[in-house]
């Protein structure tokens, strides 16, 4: 065994022996029946080799992992124009506050809020049926992941849709300023299904490999974005990924890092690795409690930062 190898499962074992695990998310029966007791943990490296533990192979909800993938495809779509209507800055409040947009007169604070992801959603949308445009990120996802076997959780996206009400409230708000281009029912269907693809901690580290890769798909030499984006969405990551705990995150971990409230967490050493931890059990900001706790010790035990001087182990 590798010394990669005896980490990522002594993490898993520690883990799996916490009694402190933290909330399971309760707003829809799918989530809230989830038994908190998992961990999943799984490390893809640059040379291809994969390490993992615990149930690293349970597929989970995605939830907000999901709007990195969705970012991608949106600057794809119209590259840089997403910046005139969404913002890059941190915005020290929880996932689904409304309170800056009317202040910024209905431009979200980064893409990874939910009013930002909802704007997302909406160039996303552009030109497609929604039912196009879900596929299409499917697609992306499961290009990303070289997997064809991920799905999204029907049960979950009506889950969403039925309870919603904030989300609605977001996107219907940012319609009166003309940000949300769509009928806000057809944006927030691409939304809420995007956040119900069901995915495990391997397929999620395989998908995260192109931000490890500078922008390049797996072994191959095929380019998902430039070197120049893939550094760009690493840095949207470590400075917003996480709410209004995304400073915290980057105390703790070091590393570019996104959060969903299904319990998972996408993490990028540049360079490095692609690493996925699942645990449904949430901390007060609505992050994997031991999921961060996991990843704090990874970091720590590999010296895996983007604060560490170059080329450190
Ligand atoms: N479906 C959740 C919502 O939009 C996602 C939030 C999250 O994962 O942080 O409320």
């Amino acid at each position: 065994m590798t010394d990669l190898a005896r980490l990522v499962s002594d993490i898993a074992a520690e883990m799996a022996a916490c009694s402190e695990r933290g909330t399971v998310a309760s707003y829809i029966p799918p989530l809230a029946r989830i038994d908190p007791r998992q961990f999943g943990l799984c490390v893809v490296l640059a040379d291809g080799t994969v390490h993992q533990a615990g149930d690293s192979e349970q597929p989970f909800s995605i939830q907000s992992v999901s709007k990195v993938f969705a970012l991608t495809q949106a600057l794809g779509k119209i590259g840089d124009a997403l910046w005139r209507r969404v913002g890059r800055e941190p915005s020290g409040t929880p996932f689904n506050s409304i309170v800056q947009l009317e202040r910024e007169q209905g431009i979200p604070r980064n893409p990874f809020i939910n009013a930002g992801a909802l704007v997302v959603a909406d160039v996303n949308l552009a030109g497609h049926a929604p039912k196009l445009a879900i596929g299409e990120l499917l697609r992306f996802v499961r290009y990303l992941a070289d997997d064809e076997t991920i799905v999204i959780d029907e049960a979950v996206a009506r889950a969403e849709q039925e309870t919603g009400f904030r989300n609605i409230a977001l996107a219907n708000y940012m319609r009166a300023f003309g940000n949300i281009r769509h009928a806000p029912e057809l944006t927030l269907g691409v939304y809420f299904h995007q956040c119900a693809i069901a995915m495990s901690c391997r397929q999620l580290a395989m998908a995260g490999r192109f931000l490890m890769q500078g922008g390049s798909h797996g072994r191959q030499a095929a380019r998902v974005v430039s070197p120049q984006r893939a550094r760009r969405i690493n840095a949207l990551m470590l400075t917003c990924g996480h709410y209004d705990a995304s400073g915290d995150f980057a105390f703790r971990v070091g590393l570019p890092g996104k959060s969903g409230v299904g319990g998972g967490i996408l993490a990028i050493a540049p360079g490095k690795a692609s690493i996925a931890v699942w645990s449904p059990g949430l901390n007060a900001n609505g992050n994997s409690m031991l999921g961060t706790l996991a990843l704090e010790r990874l970091a720590e035990a590999t010296g895996w930062s983007v604060f560490a001087p170059s080329g450190q182990a």
